[in-house]
């Protein structure tokens, strides 16, 4: 009797070191090949794999970074996920053990501690080397942010003025411009775009641009935001056209690490207010200088996704809320700051714009113990870079639970 139980017990644990086994394989494997034997029909170029999304079809919608596994669907479609496993559930639409099943065929009945160990070591040997190109590759995108910074370096700032007022940023509103913006008079705007087949640098645009830094919690510069202008068109923004369909007029390059650009920054602070973009925060500044005090750093936190953070998964839920503590790539507050105050665009999606917001403000709250967190929305429907008019934060505190 007790031999049967023990038995069965030792049954069980193999069949779990079996199964813990094959999922370890499933996970050392290469994207590039799990993506190959998927037929996704994708073409390689400098790091991405691009293609049709297997979810929402088009053209060159789908992108796969070979260096980290990560993949996702300029469409936002469901299709974005981290691994092979999770592009074998996101292609085939299969739940996690039948996906490692179908990558591995019948599962092993048994594995002995031994295997199973030599697996987990070539799985870790295989992460080393992806995190090691991906350092690499960080490292080169920094160095493109240095050369962009320094060409921009004394060019006259008359432009970018001329831009900020059109957004509702005069000299009068704002007399000083922040140190961490310049200019350049004719930049590039450049994309990776499937041409013909292939993955290509394209030129879609040349013209003004004003420049911002972007800077890593120890201050060093790791990335440029561009944001191209055209003082003639509305608010200043250019048209940029690629096949028709219109892009966005801002562009970063460099590694976005934990960094922010930090527009307005006092001597002492212990308070951070925090818009999207850069035209956002500088009007949340222009308002909200007074009724805040001096106290108060303005930076922007380059995009909605990048303040969030990475959001943990809950199945049935698109949109959690709730932040991912193994990622530590998001925004990083400064350990002294004590209130971290979230400007909220009237003028996106509110339910994702909100999940993200408190997701990124419970991450700061994780990582900083004490500190306040709130989510001041800018008007429904109103971008706060339309409302131009003082209102105190105080009013329309949001508690981010
Ligand atoms: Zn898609």
């Amino acid at each position: 009797m007790t031999s049967t139980t023990t038995d069965r017990q030792q049954a069980e644990t193999e069949r779990r070191m079996a199964v813990e086994a094959a999922i370890e394989d499933c996970r050392a494997r290469s994207i590039r090949e799990v993506a190959a034997e998927l037929q996704l029909g994708l073409e390689e170029k400098s790091g991405w794999l691009s293609g049709p999304c297997p979810v929402c079809g088009g053209h060159d919608r789908f992108n796969i970074n070979t260096r980290d596994g990560g993949f996702f669907c300029r469409k936002g479609c469901e299709a974005r996920g981290s691994g092979p496993i999770d592009l074998v559930m996101v292609t085939l639409r299969l739940e996690f053990m039948d996906a490692v099943r179908e990558m591995h065929g019948d599962l092993p009945e048994k594995v002995t501690q031994e295997e199973l160990d030599s697996r987990r070591a070539q799985r870790a040997k295989a992460e080393e080397k992806r995190a090691a190109e991906a350092e690499r590759h960080r490292e080169k995108a920094i160095e493109g942010a240095h050369g962009i910074w320094t060409r921009a370096r004394g060019q006259g700032m008359q432009p970018v003025r001329d831009y900020l007022a059109l957004r509702g940023l005069t000299p009068e509103r704002l007399p000083e411009l922040p140190g961490c913006l310049r200019y350049l008079p004719d930049q590039a705007y450049v994309l990776k775009r499937v041409v013909d087949g292939r993955r290509e640098l394209v030129t879609m645009h040349r013209g003004p641009a004003m420049i911002a830094a972007i800077q890593g919690p120890d201050g060093r510069l790791t990335c440029v935001h561009q944001t191209w202008f055209d003082l003639s068109g509305p608010k200043g923004k250019p048209e940029i056209l690629w096949q028709g369909e219109r892009q966005r007029n801002k562009l970063t390059r460099g590694s976005q690490r934990r960094a922010a650009i930090r527009l307005i920054t006092p001597d002492r602070f212990d308070t951070l207010v925090m818009g999207e973009g850069i035209e956002t925060t500088l009007t949340a500044a222009v308002a909200w200088r007074e009724a805040l005090g001096p106290e108060v750093a303005y930076w922007a936190g380059i995009s909605l996704g990048h303040m969030a953070g990475k959001m943990r998964k809950i199945p049935g839920k698109r949109y959690s809320g709730l932040p991912d503590m193994a990622c530590e790539d998001g925004f990083y507050p400064p350990p002294w700051v004590r209130r971290l105050i979230f400007v909220m665009d009237g003028d996106s999606d509110p339910s994702p714009t909100r999940a993200k917001l408190e997701c990124g403000i419970r991450r700061a709250m994780r990582l900083t113990p004490g500190l306040r967190g709130q989510i001041v929305p800018a008007g429904e429907g109103v971008d706060l870079n339309d409302l131009i008019a003082p209102s105190s934060p105080a009013e329309t505190d949001t508690d981010p639970r």
